[in-house]
């Protein structure tokens, strides 16, 4: 019997394939009713506890060997906790080679948790992922046609996914195709098993709205291993119980000012400064030409902030017009100027909170890294939601001993009034 003070077992472990998808999968999970961790990287310590942890890795476009030990590793981690159920999260527009990483992983964690059979979907049909015929469809398009098929690392040429699959792993790939999910939970099931015996692994699901998914969900209720991004996570907390509610997204309150740090230059990231700025924010901009002549900008920046800090939120920023940052880039190279912008960043980002910054906005994907590293964050508790994929998270900022809450925007998200508005989210 569980004595009455013991830790009741990890409901879901995730492994995200990297950051941002963990964030996204992680923040589904806490508005369809779960309490959630995400970690940055394997966890070393303890964590809270909560009903599902988001090991966040960094594993999409690595060697596919590697990506495998570090899956491996997390799942260890996951088992340990007690969890009877694993979620491999992988992109939305299923980001991945002929090599990998999807397949590989994928057969690696069935393997090790010696099950036959799992589910895959990338499908979200609310961010315009739906699966249909096996095909992923980007909005209206078939994957194939999207923006996707010129993507740099993962050029995604082929919209079937049962064909993508199957290029990666050596098990046999099928499909669960709409007809079955239209019948329900239980034909689901029935085709999964027939699947199986006919020695198939893998089983594409079809998926065109959020019914769909809530259908999936219940089918997976003992399923020990499902691949999806992270649409799925919004049938699976029915399977405990667990309802969408304000409760999962509480977190510990914390003292202190309210700052923002941008390093992002897209488009909705730029107009989120502007409108700012325009509001009569306090803001500062930081510029990479004086830090490569060797001036102590963040030291001169957060000398700014302190003066400052108090009732509203600081704005410090090196976001700037695709123009400018062309021009910074003929200047000192693009990786130097990045890897000088990120560090200044990420060192006003520590000098706030240590300047008593309670909750600190973090904007730009990379800027976010390098800023939760310089803070020593080793976890985030997920909270609520400001905009879709954007929660606000509560850390434990190790380098400065101290709590806070942050919210890591990756650069595109977010709406145009999002860094004034934000701070009303959950205060
Ligand atoms: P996003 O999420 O919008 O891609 P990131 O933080 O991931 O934002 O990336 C922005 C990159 O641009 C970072 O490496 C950052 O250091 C760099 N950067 C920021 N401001 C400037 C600037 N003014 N000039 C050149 N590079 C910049």
């Amino acid at each position: 019997m569980t004595p009455p003070d013991a830790r009741p077992p990890l409901r879901l472990g995730c492994i995200a394939d990297d950051f941002t998808g963990a964030t996204d999968l992680a923040n589904n999970l806490v508005r369809a009713g779960m309490r959630v961790v995400q970690t940055i990287g394997v966890p070393t310590g303890p964590v809270d506890d909560v009903d599902a942890v988001v090991v966040a890795l960094k594993s999409r476009t690595i060697p596919a060997a590697q990506a495998v030990e570090q899956s491996l590793q997390a799942l260890r981690w996951l088992q340990a906790q007690g969890c009877s159920q694993v979620y491999f999260k992988v992109c939305s527009t299923f980001d991945s080679t002929p090599q990998g990483n999807i397949g590989p992983v994928a057969e690696a964690l069935l393997d090790a948790l010696d099950a036959p059979f799992c589910c895959v979907t990338p499908a979200f049909p609310a961010t315009g992922r739906t699966v249909y015929q096996g095909h992923l469809f980007v909005g209206e398009v078939l994957l194939s046609d999207s923006g996707m098929r010129q993507h740099p690392l993962t050029p995604m040429t082929d919209a079937s996914l049962v064909r993508v699959l199957q290029a990666q792993c050596r098990r046999r790939v099928g499909l669960i195709g709409h007809a079955t999910v239209r019948q329900g939970t239980g034909a689901i099931r029935d085709r999964m098993a027939q699947l199986q015996a006919q020695g198939v692994a893998f089983g594409i699901v079809d998926i065109v709205d959020d019914a769909d998914l809530q259908v999936l969900g219940r089918a997976l209720a003992d399923a020990p291993l499902v691949v999806a991004g992270s649409g799925v996570a919004i049938g699976l907390p029915q399977n405990h119980g667990l309802a969408p509610g304000a409760d999962a997204a509480r977190l510990p309150a914390v003292q202190g000012p309210a700052a923002i740090v941008s390093g992002s230059c897209s488009v909705a990231t730029n107009d989120q400064v502007q409108r700012f700025v325009r509001a009569g924010g306090a803001a500062l901009a930081i510029d990479p030409l004086r830090i490569a002549a060797g001036d102590d900008v963040a030291a001169q920046a957060l000398a700014w902030a302190r003066a400052r800090l108090g009732a509203q939120p600081v704005l410090v920023y090196s976001s700037a017009s695709p123009e400018a940052v062309r021009g910074i880039q003929q200047s000192l190279g693009a990786a130097t100027a990045g890897e000088l912008v990120e560090r200044t960043l990420a060192a006003v980002a520590r000098g706030l909170v240590d300047l008593g910054v309670g909750r600190l906005i973090v904007a730009g994907g990379e800027t976010s890294g390098a800023a939760v590293q310089a803070l020593g964050v080793a976890q985030l508790r997920i909270g609520p939601q400001i905009d879709p994929g954007v929660p606000w998270c509560f850390a434990h900022a190790q380098a400065c001993g101290r709590p806070v809450q942050l919210a890591l925007k990756s650069g595109n998200f977010g709406g145009p009034d999002f860094f004034t508005r934000a701070f009303a989210v959950g205060a």
